[in-house]
């Protein structure tokens, strides 16, 4: 395994917004992190980030810990993320903000005024060729559709060469077409590079089609883990998501109630 978590407790105040949570993810694999609000995924995925600490618990990436490194210092262990809203330099070309990605990944960083204009721009024109943004290279990412920035943030996410990805609601905000393809070419690249990826989701259609395994929190607590079709049958993710009587599928698989 990968990445391994075990034992995680987080509390804010009495609220125990991650209780006992522990979970693994091997290199290749796609694992969706599912919920009710309040669940606390975003909690357990800032964990892993390192935006926050936990009380207790133990978090490692092929046995390195990963407890109390800034997410900066994670990026240089090969750990990368996605962010809910996509985050790019607008006024800068779609190249050059992968071109700024690699320039720290390198442990570089320029100044605002300076642009990497020259800096390993083949490799970065090779980045966008895999995200099939290559035509845009010199387009300034203002000008971009939201489902391209989204895909040129994951060209970004890719230039430190990670082993473990981290995608906060990566198709949050795109059409339901956008989001397969978003989904079906990360999933192309995780195979190709055989990179990790741990993703929280609000839409099932995403979560079904396109996880290996899913983890299902509810009140701070992992209820169910297991390949898609294992807990979409399980009557306690069931009853946390719709109540008795429902079930997943038909029309209420569209998204998170
Ligand atoms: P989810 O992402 O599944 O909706 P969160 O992890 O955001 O759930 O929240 C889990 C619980 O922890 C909720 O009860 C929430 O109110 C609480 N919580 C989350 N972040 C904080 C915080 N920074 N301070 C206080 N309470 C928080
Ligand atoms: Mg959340």
């Amino acid at each position: 395994m990968l990445l391994e978590v075990r034992h995680l407790h987080k509390a804010f105040g009495g609220n125990r917004a991650v209780n006992d949570v522990s979970f693994s993810l091997q290199a290749g694999e796609l694992l969706a992190l599912i919920g009710p609000n309040g669940a606390g995924k975003s909690t357990t995925f800032n964990l892993v980030n390192g935006q926050i600490a936990p009380d207790s618990g133990s978090i490692t990436l092929d046995g390195v810990s990963l407890m109390g490194r800034q997410p900066h210092e994670l990026w240089h262990i090969g750990v990368s993320r996605t962010f809910q809203m996509a985050q790019t330099f607008g006024s800068l070309t779609v190249a050059e903000n992968v071109q700024m990605a690699l320039l720290s990944a390198n442990g570089q960083s320029l100044s605002p005024w300076q642009r990497a204009t020259h800096y390993r721009r083949a490799d970065a024109l090779q980045l966008l060729e895999q995200v099939q943004l290559d035509t845009q290279a010199h387009r300034p990412c203002n000008a971009l559709a939201y489902g391209d920035v989204k895909r040129l943030e994951l060209a970004m996410a890719l230039a430190n060469e990670p082993r473990l990805l981290l995608m906060d609601e990566p198709t949050a905000g795109m059409a339901p077409d956008e989001r397969h393809a978003l989904m079906s070419l990360t999933r192309r690249l995780v195979n190709q590079r055989g990179v990790a990826v741990l993703f929280t989701e609000h839409s099932m259609d995403v979560v079904f089609e396109h996880a290996d395994r899913v983890l299902v929190m509810a009140r701070g607590a992992l209820i169910a883990q297991g390949t898609p079709a294992h807990v979409q049958a399980d009557p306690h993710v069931q009853a946390v998501y719709f109540g008795s009587g429902k079930t997943f599928g038909g029309s209420t698989t569209g998204s998170q109630p």
